[in-house]
């Protein structure tokens, strides 16, 4: 019997307006795993003013920052009782392999959890050099209603990225899952409501893009629209939230270089290509797409970054042993095919992948690629695969080396692969990226701040500095030298 899922709005479960349903399949084995209720228009519209009232009246808006942090706290700690469910639960809809969801994505969705639910009491304004007789000091506020529409490669980590800040600062949030993952969105929502956050705090309006995403960009009574996406999207969305001005932050895809020099530890370096790559199927904002090697050490780099390659276990996500799940989608398998016959066409060489792999049952699985002879200029160097898919490129020094690692649209993050410090450091600097791993790669800590430049997108989640997102500061001018004050 397949699983029913109601849209949450108010603190209510609830069919859609229209009374309209969709299918959430596994991308592993093309089962279905839930009916989810289908949220349109109408819906979003209630969902939103169900954040309005909690957000202006009742238990929320009354809540001591203290309060908020501690019911933020209890939600973590419900995380963790029901870890082994939500892994599994959210490796069934989005493909990732249980050991990375289980040991990497959910850890980490928690412990964003924690660290706001710590912050929740230490949102702080200031006072300001004005003479003594007057005070002028500014108030740090919540915005109000937040309205986050979230993809679907890692569905509970950045849904969290956006809810975890927004309500430590005392907003209200409605959440649009991406249409292929709305399961663990729904079950995390059931969570905070067993905790007892109160109605309409959170409300998830599970759809699709061009409905209820659209209409939660655009709508009037939102105060802010947090995005994870790609970046065509990202284009519409701030189309859509110009109508009625609304402030937003986008965090969107990528084409990212990582760059091994010949100083480098070669073991170290492999390794971290390697999960800078494949890691989720190569489905990461971040992954180091694009890798440049050193001329020296080519030959050796190549060689066991190949062999490993080809060792990678693929299979059914749910089984400890798999290393690489399927890509979430027909739709993205066929896009990645899309991009390797262009590779093919504009003269890059296939050194191993390229193709479907079939023995893993029916789901959307795809072999590790890894393309050499690449240019900055072709296609495969150009655009987000989304996909398992590494263009390789010789480098012969630094300025080489910077030169095509800047050239791309995107800046989201890079990689330096250098034992040479002071290399890394002049490095670090002349990168234009978000973040920049140094001998590491695809990292991540709460207390660090993620986000991109160019056409990756602007504003900055996790860390202290997502606050800023999710706050405004009110300047209050308190003349003291009137009668009777
Ligand atoms: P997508 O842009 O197609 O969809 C993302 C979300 O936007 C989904 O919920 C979708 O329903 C919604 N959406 C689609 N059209 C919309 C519209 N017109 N109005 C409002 N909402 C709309 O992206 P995707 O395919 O789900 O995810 C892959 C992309 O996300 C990649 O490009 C990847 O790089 C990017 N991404 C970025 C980060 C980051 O932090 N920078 C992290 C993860 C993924």
């Amino acid at each position: 019997m397949v699983k029913r899922y109601q849209m949450f709005i108010g603190g209510q479960w609830r069919d859609g307006v229209e009374g309209k349903t969709f299918k959430s399949y596994n991308p592993a084995t093309g089962e279905v795993n839930g009916i989810i209720a289908e949220a349109d228009e109408k819906d979003v519209d209630l969902a939103v003013k169900a954040a309005r009232r909690a957000f202006e009246w009742g238990t929320w808006a009354e809540m001591t920052p203290s309060d908020r942090g501690r019911l933020l706290y209890r939600a973590a700690q419900k995380m963790w009782e029901k870890a082994d469910f939500l892994a599994k639960i959210e490796s069934m809809d989005n493909g990732l392999p249980i050991n990375e969801t289980k040991w990497i994505a959910l850890p980490a969705t928690i412990d964003v959890l924690e660290f706001y639910a710590g912050l929740a009491n230490k949102v702080q304004g200031e006072t300001l050099a004005s003479p003594g007789i007057r005070l002028n000091y500014t108030l740090r506020e919540p915005l109000g209603v937040i309205g986050a529409i979230v993809p679907w490669n890692f569905p509970l980590m950045l849904t969290m990225w956006k809810l975890a800040p927004a309500l430590a600062a005392g907003n209200t949030i409605v959440i649009k899952p991406a249409e292929q993952t709305p399961i663990s969105v729904l079950e995390l929502a059931k969570i905070f409501q067993e905790v007892g956050i109160p109605d309409g705090v959170i409300n998830v309006v599970p759809g699709f893009g061009s409905t209820a995403g659209q209409a939660l960009a655009s709508h009037p009574d939102i105060d802010k629209i947090a995005f994870t996406g790609s970046t065509s999207t990202g284009r519409i969305i701030m189309q859509s939230a110009s109508k009625h001005l609304k402030p937003l932050s986008l965090e969107l895809g990528g084409k990212s270089p990582n760059i091994v020099f010949a100083d480098a530890n070669l073991e170290d370096a492999v390794n971290g290509s390697m999960f800078g790559i494949y890691f989720a199927q190569g489905q990461v904002c971040a992954a180091g797409s694009r890798l440049f090697i050193q001329e020296s050490i080519y030959d050796k780099f190549m060689d066991l970054f190949v062999r490993r390659a080809q060792s990678i276990r693929i299979g059914n996500p749910l089984e400890t042993t798999t290393q690489m799940g399927p890509q979430i989608s027909e739709e993205q398998l066929q896009r990645i095919e899309k991009y390797v016959a262009t590779g093919l066409e504009e003269g890059a060489r296939l050194l191993t992948g390229g193709k479907r792999f079939t023995d893993a049952g029916s789901g959307y699985f795809y072999t590790p690629t890894i393309f050499e002879n690449v240019t900055n200029e072709m296609t495969i160097a150009r655009e987000e695969i989304f996909g398992p898919v590494v263009s390789v490129i010789r480098f012969k020094d630094e300025e080489d080396a910077l030169a095509k690692a800047n050239d791309s649209i995107y800046g989201l993050a890079a990689g330096v692969w250098t034992n040479d410090l002071k290399r890394a450091h002049r490095m670090v600097r002349q990168l234009k990226a978000g973040t920049v791993y140094v001998n590491t790669y695809s990292m991540l800590d709460s207390a660090c701040p993620f986000g991109g430049t160019k056409q990756s997108g602007f504003g900055r989640e996790l860390g202290i500095q997502a606050m800023d997102m999710y706050t405004q500061i009110k300047h209050v001018w308190l003349d003291l030298n009137k009668e009777g004050f």
